[in-house]
């Protein structure tokens, strides 16, 4: 008897179309590969804190940030971030 039919993970791998927060650098602490996608929102057990930053439940602003260093703990804008590659 074989059971069939569970496909509890079911891996989804999305395009990235923005810069990758790998190689940008953080503006406070100066090192580069520290930056984590930043999520807002309640994490499910689906959520990779590996991958990605929980920002908490809620946003604390319509705009939030949206990428976090884990070396210094700041949070950033991903847009503010890319211009200091140089
Ligand atoms: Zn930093």
């Amino acid at each position: 008897m074989s059971v069939a039919g569970s496909s509890l993970a079911s891996m989804e791998s999305r395009p990235a179309r923005h810069p990758q927060l790998r190689t940008l650098v953080c503006p406070a602490c100066g090192e580069r590969g520290l930056l984590k996608p930043l999520l807002w929102g309640m994490p499910d057990e689906s959520f990779d804190h590996g991958k990605y930053e929980s920002g908490g439940c809620l946003p604390p602003s319509s705009m939030p940030p949206d990428c976090r260093c884990t070396g210094c703990g700041q949070d950033w804008y991903r847009d503010g971030v890319s211009g200091f590659n140089n």
